[in-house]
């Protein structure tokens, strides 16, 4: 069994496939929520762009039970986001984001 857990030939067709699925349903907008430091609890909503998927709104899919968790590339275990949802999904470090270190000068 191969260890890669990206970049599978499997997953890539899945993924079309889920995509493909999701527009389909009429998945227009990212119906990510909760789990994203970056909308916090709201639901993301952002309308999903199926065409440009680099695009910060552009259609991605994501493993809903994780591989490490022992998830797999079936498409009943991918869900369709936004670029934006599923790139702060899979870092797990804290983004460089507005980590302004306040110095106070003024002594
Ligand atoms: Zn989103
Ligand atoms: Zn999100």
């Amino acid at each position: 069994m191969a260890t890669s857990r990206t970049g599978t030939t499997r997953y890539k067709h899945n993924s079309t496939k889920a995509l493909r699925q999701a527009q389909r349903n009429g998945l227009t907008n990212c119906p990510c929520q909760a789990h994203c430091r970056h909308h916090k609890g709201r639901r993301c909503n952002i309308p999903l762009d199926y065409e440009n998927r680099r695009r910060p709104n552009g259609a991605t899919t994501d493993h809903i039970t994780a591989w490490a968790n022992g998830g797999t590339d079936d498409t009943n275990n991918l869900a369709v986001i936004c670029f934006t949802c599923n790139t702060s999904q899979g870092d797990k470090r804290p983004k460089k984001r507005e980590q302004v270190t306040t110095i106070d000068f003024t002594t």
